[in-house]
């Protein structure tokens, strides 16, 4: 790990005049201080943001509000969030490790990066660590990766489980900075990456998370998160589904639907949705709804199976809500 310069103000203010091109902010430390080591990050100065006001969880009149510094194991665990949203806890629990969870904030958790392995080799070219340097990804080891939303200059999967329930329910993301405070739907804040996938969001210089709001949808409540992974803990979506459904007896009425393990961001599926919305919730709607679901999928070599895991994903998420 390289020598850099801490600081750790108590104000909004403060930390964005300490911090600068080369700094990095540091919540929950569990990416940043992972990649330090990596010397895939390395800035000269980190900015400890655990002091500033962006802390606590509560129900607001247009939805459920989320301080960016809550830990992912608090945000789980709220009452909140237990009752009104299962798939966001359920995606919390299904990430990471409970260590993890205890350390790694909300608002870090948003802004992990990839966990595409030549990302973190510094001994290998890779456009999104090193601009214009190469994607050995795109005929190499290319199993995790994503088919939708991939360029010619980077396929790495966005790697967040919660953002995808997050996604599907139309969250809205609140963004401190120099110029101000600034919201926007979640969904329109991760970028894809085009000829840049070193930028993957919408922050500016020196701006950061404060906090998200998650809609009041009281139908939520009819809702699961599935991940599909090679093992059945601390590991990365192969396949994820975020589905919840708002049903008028047998009959479904709308329906929220995003995946993980699939997109360079969390990848909301809209014609699914539609799909759904009138339909009887029966096995033969299920299946109806998914064909399209990998559309304009572009597989690489070693990852072909996953339009084929998608539609079961989804299928699956979707039955488990009958009991
Ligand atoms: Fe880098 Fe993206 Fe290519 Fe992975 S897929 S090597 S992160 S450019």
């Amino acid at each position: 790990m390289r020598p850099y310069d801490f600081t750790a103000p108590r104000t909004l203010g403060a930390a964005m005049d300490r911090a600068g091109k080369e700094s990095a902010y540091l919540a929950g430390g569990t990416t940043l201080v992972d990649l330090m080591k990596l010397e895939v990050m390395t800035p000269r100065r980190v900015v400890d943001i655990n002091r500033l006001p962006m802390r606590g969880i509560e129900m607001r009149p247009d939805g459920l509000f989320i301080g960016s510094l809550e830990r992912m194991s608090d945000v789980a665990e709220h009452p909140e969030v237990r009752t009104r949203y299962p798939l966001i806890r359920e995606a919390l629990l299904l990430g990471a490790s409970q260590q993890l969870r205890n350390m790694a904030s909300i608002g870090g958790n948003l802004l992990q990066r990839t966990r595409c392995g030549y990302f973190r080799d510094v001994s290998q070219p890779c456009n999104k660590r090193v601009p214009g340097s190469g994607c050995p990804a795109l005929h190499g080891e290319n199993r995790m990766h994503a088919v939708f939303g991939t360029s010619s200059s980077c396929a790495a999967t966005n790697p967040s489980d919660v953002a995808v329930p997050l996604v599907a329910l139309g969250t809205v993301v609140h963004l401190e900075g120099p110029r101000g405070r600034r919201s926007m739907p979640l969904d329109d804040f991760f970028r894809v990456p085009g000829s840049t996938p070193h930028i993957e969001n919408e922050l500016r210089s020196n701006e950061l998370i404060s906090g998200i709001t998650v809609p009041r949808l009281t139908w939520a409540r009819h809702s699961t998160y599935l991940k599909i992974r090679d093992r059945q803990s601390y590991e990365f979506a192969l396949a994820s589904a975020a589905v919840a459904l708002r049903k008028d007896g047998r009959r479904i009425v709308e329906a929220r639907i995003a995946v993980g393990g699939m997109g360079t961001k969390p990848w909301r599926l809209r014609n699914v949705e539609e799909a759904l919305a009138g339909r009887p919730a029966t096995a033969a709607t299920y299946e109806a709804a998914v064909a399209h679901a990998a559309d304009g999928a572009r597989e690489l070599s070693h990852n072909r199976f996953k339009p084929a895991l998608l539609r079961r994903t989804l299928v699956r998420a979707l039955t488990s809500l009958e009991g």
